[in-house]
């Protein structure tokens, strides 16, 4: 059986898709959550390093690097994103 994501129980973009559209959220529970390819999932990675909570607008397959993402929410960038923190935290 195949290895899944740990985050998928509390992660936004696996139980409630993105803010793009509902396609593009099953795109990624497939290309990503359900596989062993969590393991490359830039959400996945930056949650291992931050100790903020990473908004939905974080995609496994963001533009900008694993560091840039922790940078960011480290230093309170996405904060203005964050309406409830205790839901985001992936
Ligand atoms: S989006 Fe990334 S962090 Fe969230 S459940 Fe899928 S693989 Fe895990």
């Amino acid at each position: 059986m195949e290895e899944v994501c740990v985050k998928m129980e509390k992660c936004p973009i696996f139980n409630e898709g993105t803010l793009l559209n509902e396609k593009t959220g099953e795109t990624y529970k497939t290309v990503y959550c359900t596989t062993e390819r969590y393991k490359q999932c830039k959400r996945y990675l930056a949650s291992q390093r931050c100790t903020r909570p990473l908004p939905v607008q974080v995609l496994p397959n963001a533009s900008i690097t694993v560091d840039e993402i922790v940078r960011r929410v480290e230093s309170g960038f996405y904060d203005i994103f964050n309406k409830k923190d205790k839901d985001s935290q992936n």
